[in-house]
């Protein structure tokens, strides 16, 4: 495995050197890391958290760790100037680290290693708690169907990443993919495929577009806020 690790003249290059591969979905962590302690959190509150094995407990503690620091590093990375996400990642990284019983690291050796953690975590063949509510069982891989006939009959499925029972976001209209639709179609076969990834267009225009608003997707009037209240 390849770790990434910047040398002290190349703070900018984060910005131009992704340092994750696809860059992961925020709105998908959140997702993740919400669904991990749901279960031992509940538990606690109830007064019964000592039913679970306390490895099943320490796992889900260590993922949630490691979620909302990669989190935390995706921010530092949009913005490579602003020291305080960076150092606020390296403090969640390292948060990480002492539930691993290590010592702190300085801030840019501890985000090349929470990296290097995160695409552990990936290869992980059990990602998922045993009672993921996706149904993966741990696996991480559900088997999900990709390709449709015209009439929405499913004709083929794959094993996909685990949703942990929550949808995926909708894709935006503006998708060079599917246009929103979530779903492709092959013409050659008379079948739709899944459209696996939101690829927005940045040439993208949305229409109609009306001129005389500053904002293009509002469809309220200019006056909106002068309009007497229903009441
Ligand atoms: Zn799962
Ligand atoms: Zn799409």
């Amino acid at each position: 495995m390849t770790q990434t690790l910047h040398t002290p003249t190349a703070d900018h290059t984060a910005a131009t050197h992704p340092a994750y591969d696809p860059t992961p979905s925020i709105p998908r962590l959140l997702t993740e890391l919400v669904q991990e302690e749901f279960w031992t959190r509940y538990a606690t509150i109830r007064g019964d958290a000592e039913a679970f094995h306390p490895d099943y407990a320490a796992d889900r503690k260590r993922t949630a760790l490691l979620l909302r620091a990669v989190i935390a590093d995706l921010a530092a990375l949009a913005n490579p100037a602003d020291a305080h996400h960076a150092a606020q990642t390296a403090a969640a990284a390292n948060a990480l680290r002492r539930a691993d019983c290590q010592m702190p690291l300085p801030a840019k050796a501890a985000r090349a290693w929470l990296r290097d953690q995160y695409q552990q975590h990936l290869e992980d063949e059990v990602p998922h708690p045993p009672n993921c509510p996706g149904g993966c069982q741990g696996s991480g891989f559900v088997a999900e169907a990709v390709i449709w006939q015209n009439d929405g009959t499913p004709v083929h499925a794959e094993p996909l990443t685990c949703l942990r029972g929550e949808e995926d976001d909708p894709h935006a209209p503006d998708c060079t993919g599917c246009h929103g639709t979530s779903k492709k179609y092959d013409a050659e076969f008379g079948e739709y495929t899944m459209c696996c990834t939101y690829a927005p267009d940045p040439a993208y225009e949305h229409t109609p577009t009306p001129a005389h608003r500053a904002d293009p997707w509002s469809t309220l009037p200019d006056d909106w806020y002068l309009d007497e209240p229903p009441f």
